[in-house]
């Protein structure tokens, strides 16, 4: 089995967290009204996107009648929407929305993944549960998808997880929308790599105003000019 078969398989069968995987249960089980009819993935979510892909998306969690439902990170809620219609303005998704698992979206040279494979109670991990699945799974997925070049972090603890796991130094850049770091790296002849802080695309962002698609595109073109350089 290649290496990201067999990483998919350990997140899809992972029940590292029980708290989270009662809570995906439930939610698989009861349902929301409007997708009464539908079967819900209810597992954990793993990375979309291509092993070469040149830039990573870190979200923080599957949203419970969004990825858990779908079974396809970010597809089938809000969040999604905003998030695949910004990567197909900037270039990196074939099509502007992500219904799910089998409607043909293809990502070019974006992956897309969150720090947390489980849709967690409120969208809110405890610190353990972060801790737990940044360790078992992103760090695996930071080594799998070696290419990246510009690493896109939707929201501060995406951005903490992430300077942990890519072995950036003390005192810890602050996370702001549009922050940009040029990372610290064990190779310094390699090519240059990036850390690029963003506002969630979540409603309590998107319905207030805090983050525009404006605002969410100046990212992603941010992200391909770096690639481009
Ligand atoms: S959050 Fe991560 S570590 Fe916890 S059960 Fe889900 S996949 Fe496993």
């Amino acid at each position: 089995m290649n290496a990201r078969l067999a990483l998919e398989q350990q997140i899809t069968t992972c029940k590292g967290c029980p708290r989270l995987r009662r809570h995906c249960a439930e939610v698989a089980k009861e349902k929301r009204a409007a997708f009464r009819d539908q079967h819900y993935w209810g597992k954990p979510i793993p990375p979309f996107g291509p092993n070469t892909a040149k830039l990573l998306v870190m979200g923080l969690a599957p949203g419970a009648h969004g990825a858990n439902r779908t079974g396809r990170v970010f597809t089938g809620d809000r969040s999604g929407d905003w998030l695949y219609r910004a990567l197909h303005r900037a270039g990196f998704a074939s099509q502007p929305q992500s219904t799910g698992a089998n409607d043909g979206l293809v990502l070019r040279k974006a992956v897309i993944s969150c720090i947390v494979k489980c849709a967690p109670p409120q969208n809110k991990p405890t610190t353990m549960e972060i801790k737990r699945c940044t360790e078992r799974f992103a760090s695996q997925e930071l080594r799998l998808f070696q290419s990246t070049r510009v690493y896109v972090a939707l929201g501060g603890l995406a951005w903490n997880s992430l300077w942990t796991l890519l072995g950036q130094p003390s005192p810890r850049a602050r996370f702001s929308h549009g922050k940009e770091v040029r990372l610290h790296l064990a190779n310094p002849d390699g090519p240059h790599r990036y850390l690029i802080g963003s506002y969630h695309p979540s409603q309590q962002n998107t319905f207030t105003g805090r983050l525009t698609e404006t605002m969410f595109d100046s990212i992603f073109e941010r992200a391909r000019k770096l690639l481009r350089s």
